[in-house]
């Protein structure tokens, strides 16, 4: 077989990847027939493909290049760390650098008392880790009744067995015997589907209530915790209305259970600030985090602990880990994010400069007939497509076909932007200037004109 290269034509490189490469979340035999689309290399908010198109990245990857591509500095904070000590575990009471100035540095960073880290090697395995340490924190303080979870509709928390049954993704559910059993689920706080004809107060403290029906119907002596996205991500970027993550927290004080922010999209300065949980003012027990840590350039993920969870799990063997909890190349990759982060005051530009400056634009989306609300935190941001603003209503054909359309007039115009059923959402690498701002607006503009047109000629608007 000849070298597989960046040179080598598209149409091979798709027909390679058609017969050997199964892809996540996609329908196999639907690609192949049409063939992916190869990305060749990227700096800053942009990607190459194979064809020579520069795109606009504006899902930052999966919501997780927040430095941005082409960082150098990472690539030798890889070499270095490999050259040096390119494996060893923590396992088997042995420790070593990178983990070590990784953990001290989150400790830094992290609200409150969040002073521990566990290492995964993704947001799902974090997940995984955070059912075993609750339901292992209540056995060890002697109420092992505690094992239930609450989690939300049309959460994301992964595609583990434990990640995807913490999520409440119906589809997901659908496949391969989950939920695994003792998780329940209350409903979103999207007051745009699902809010009737009530405020959004209203609607958002109706909703953060149902957390307190569900530990009293479950009984408080059974549920070990609950677990919630600060600002759902793959949901649709679904931001709960004001009076909702107050009400929550007051009910997370009240009961006594655990609150497991997962701040795997949040974390990082997605939010203008270094967590979600600071953005919205919640105090997690437990913080889930990957994506940003490393901006995605290696798989690192973890649980931040409180002092007080810290200390219960570390009161007898903890029979948990991975063959890549605390990898050294990650985690060297990971400090050097920070730093730029840190350093570069990324996260501050977010809040006080390009943050601001997106959200103006963003929300002038809303004055496209085709959108009804338009809602931002930071650096995401959703659309809801809709035929009749006023009424908030859903498109009547089957669900995800508008936004699916508008979707490709993006990617057509060179502009990642994802769709969840009719929602548009972004997310793009932290370091966006405000003339990409521009040219993202623009091609969000045009992408919803060429939707609507399309719209038109199939009479469904
Ligand atoms: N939690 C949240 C909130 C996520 O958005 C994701 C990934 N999109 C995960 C967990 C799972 O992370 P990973 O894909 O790294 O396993």
């Amino acid at each position: 077989m000849p070298a597989i290269t960046n040179h080598m034509p598209t149409a091979e490189l798709q027909r390679l990847d058609a017969a050997h490469h199964m892809h996540p979340f996609t329908h196999g035999n639907g690609l192949s027939a049409k063939g992916a689309r190869v990305i060749t290399r990227a700096d800053g908010v942009w990607l190459n493909d194979s064809e020579g198109a520069r795109i606009l990245d504006a899902m930052a990857g999966l919501w997780c290049v927040n430095i941005g591509y082409g960082r150098h500095e990472l690539a030798e904070a890889a070499e270095r760390q490999m050259r040096e000590l390119p494996y060893y575990n923590t396992f088997f009471q042995t420790t070593h650098v990178p983990a070590i100035a990784l953990a001290a540095r989150l400790a830094e960073l992290a609200p409150g008392d969040l002073n521990h880290v566990f290492y995964a090697g993704s947001g799902s395995e974090a997940n995984d880790t955070n059912i075993r340490i609750v339901r292992q924190y209540w056995a060890e303080k002697g109420k092992p009744s505690k094992r239930k979870i609450i989690s939300r509709k049309n959460a994301y928390h992964g595609s583990t067995m434990g990640g995807a049954s913490l999520g409440g993704m119906a589809g997901m559910h659908a496949q391969g015997g989950l939920p695994i059993p003792d998780i329940h689920y209350i409903d979103q706080p999207n007051w745009w589907a699902e809010g009737g004809e009530m405020t959004p107060e209203a609607f958002g403290l109706e909703r953060a209530r149902q957390l307190e029906a569900m530990i009293n119907e479950l009984g408080e002596e059974n549920v070990a915790a609950f677990i919630a996205e600060p600002v759902q991500g793959a949901g649709g970027v679904i931001v709960a209305p004001d009076s909702y993550w107050p009400e929550v927290q007051r009910i997370c004080d009240k009961y006594e259970i655990l609150f497991i922010a997962d701040e795997v999209i949040c974390g990082f300065g997605r939010t203008g600030r270094w967590f979600g949980s600071e953005t919205l003012g919640l105090r997690p027990d437990i913080m889930t985090i990957a994506k940003g840590l490393s901006s995605g350039y290696q798989p690192i993920g973890g649980s931040l602990l409180s002092d007080e969870v810290a200390a219960v799990i570390s009161g007898h063997e903890f029979n948990h880990g991975y063959t890549y909890s605390g990898h050294p190349v990650a985690c060297a990759v990971a400090l050097e994010n920070l730093r730029i982060l840190d350093e570069e005051k990324i996260v501050e530009r977010v809040a006080e400069d390009t943050g601001p400056y997106l959200r103006e634009k963003w929300e002038a989306l809303a004055d496209h007939p085709l959108v009804g609300e338009a809602k931002i935190v930071g650096m995401m941001a959703s659309l809801a497509l809709t035929p009749d603003k006023s009424a908030r209503a859903a498109f009547a054909s089957s669900a995800g076909t508008v936004g699916f359309v508008c979707r490709d007039r993006c990617f057509a115009n060179n502009l990642i932007m994802r769709h969840v059923g009719d929602r548009m959402i972004i997310s793009p690498p932290l370091v966006i200037s405000r003339d990409e701002i521009d040219i993202l607006i623009e091609r969000a503009w045009k992408s919803l004109d060429q939707c609507l047109q399309d719209l038109h000629e199939k009479g469904l608007f």
